[in-house]
């Protein structure tokens, strides 16, 4: 097949799946239904604060190999900044102790009992279990399966509930093993952790946007796709906002809209049904970045504290059940801890809560049941679908937000 292909979402996997296409010498459009691409990776500007932040903080790890060969294609790896080395700084928020983790080289990560770069309190028996993630069965629980050890409270936990955004008792175990296999598995130069020097959309978004026009792709943003009109097994048009966008018979779509978006365009599309909530608190202060530009915490609520210049903004994940407190509740009791973990004086600067509800879907097994391939059964024949809710076999990531993009494509290509 050779005819145009109707992207429809202009995230990281729609534009991935874009990048792709274009590459394979299909005409593109991107249908973006916000005012700009990005979907749950972007930048803007937030009045109360009077600063450009992100809709939340993003880390990446040196090992997420198709982010980084997306970076590479748009020439925005040099916009990403971190500590240069696999670094962790930790604090422990009950005790006011400090340690920071250091992957060594090897695969097999000694590293974890070594005290100069060490878990306080590990011990073999902790590090060894990290081997039973590997052979957990499909619905064992990151809780269930390494729980109870110092390496675990102080290490795999606060990692676990950031990659999988789930409760560990509710996380799966499986998808625990694709994330340490990918990093620290692979040792430190897999684990160099990145982020934005400047935003989301500067290193992500903006770049892959002008790759794409470059190459004769057009993004229609505000324009979002309301139905499918379906005729035997094929998607003949779409229904836009100013009217029917036709499908010819050698035209393709990639749907790589949210997971409950796709379900209501593709109602017997399997898609995960249950969401977890990240709340970002963003405090307008200065602060000293330390080696990393972030600190992960442990004992408190807030897990993650990432010092950009102007602005100190923290991450808390799994966060449904902070849905009831109210935004000056949570930014008040964050505070505390902010201002104990990095020293700072005086009363609670300007702040902003952002809580994004469905900020990904929940890792269970009953969700992972739910992740269908990139040309499901049950979607018409000319189809594909993409997005970090898909069957990437990781948690949703970025990484795997773009490796489903790449998915799609090859699977519209000829064999
Ligand atoms: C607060 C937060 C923190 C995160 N932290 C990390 C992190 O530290 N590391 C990491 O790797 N990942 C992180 N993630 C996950 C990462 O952001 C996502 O996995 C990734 O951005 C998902 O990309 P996507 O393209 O699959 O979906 P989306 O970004 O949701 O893109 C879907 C797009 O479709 C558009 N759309 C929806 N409906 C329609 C329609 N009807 N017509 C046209 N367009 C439509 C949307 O507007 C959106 O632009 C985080 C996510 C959040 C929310």
């Amino acid at each position: 097949m050779t005819g145009h292909v109707n992207v429809i979402g202009a995230g990281l996997a729609g534009l991935s799946a874009a990048m792709a296409l274009v590459e394979a010498g299909r005409g593109v459009t991107l249908h973006e239904a916000g005012p700009a691409a990005g979907g749950r990776c972007r930048s803007y500007f937030d009045r109360a604060l009077g600063l450009r932040i992100d809709n939340g903080n993003h880390l990446l790890l040196s090992g997420n190999v198709a982010a980084m060969a997306y970076l590479d294609r748009i020439g925005a790896r040099n916009s990403m900044t971190g500590p240069g080395d696999a670094l962790f700084p930790f604090m422990d928020l009950a005790t006011a102790e400090r340690w920071t983790v250091a992957p060594g080289a090897g695969w097999l990560p000694w590293w974890l009992l070594d005290r100069s770069r060490h878990v306080p309190g590990a011990r073999l028996a902790d590090l060894l279990s990290l081997a039973k993630l590997r052979f957990a069965g499909p619905t064992a629980t990151v809780a269930d399966t390494l729980g109870g050890t110092e390496l675990y409270r102080r290490l795999l936990e606060p990692l676990a509930i950031s990659a999988l955004n789930t409760p560990p008792e509710q996380a799966l175990a499986r998808l625990m093993w694709a994330v340490v296999e990918g990093s620290l598995l692979k040792g430190g130069a897999a684990c160099v952790p990145m982020m934005p020097r400047v935003g989301l959309s500067e290193s992500f978004i903006d770049p892959a946007v002008a790759w794409l026009e470059a190459r004769g792709a057009v993004l229609r943003v505000s324009h979002r796709i309301s139905a499918l009109e379906i005729e035997g097994r094929r998607v003949v048009s779409l229904r836009g906002p100013d009217g029917p966008v036709l499908i010819g018979p050698n035209d393709d779509i990639v749907l790589a809209t949210p997971a409950w978006i796709a379900g209501d365009l593709l109602p017997e599309l399997p898609t995960p049904l249950a969401f977890e909530t990240i709340v970002n608190i963003h405090y307008r202060i200065g602060a000293d970045p330390g080696p990393a530009g972030f600190i992960g915490l442990v004992g408190g609520m807030a897990e993650w504290i990432f010092i950009k210049p102007g602005v100190v903004s923290i991450t808390i994940s799994a966060a449904n059940r902070l849905l009831n407190h109210s935004p000056d509740e949570l930014a008040e009791q964050v505070w505390g801890e902010v201002r104990g973990a990095l020293d700072l004086p005086g009363p609670m600067p300007p702040v902003r809560v952002v809580r994004e509800k469905r900020a990904t879907f929940a890792a269970t097994a009953e969700n992972e049941r739910r992740r269908p391939v990139p040309r499901p059964p049950a979607a018409p024949a000319n189809l594909a679908v993409a997005g970090d809710w898909t069957a990437t076999g990781l948690p949703a990531t970025i990484e795997g937000a773009i490796r489903s993009g790449l998915a799609a494509a090859k699977s519209l290509m000829p064999a």
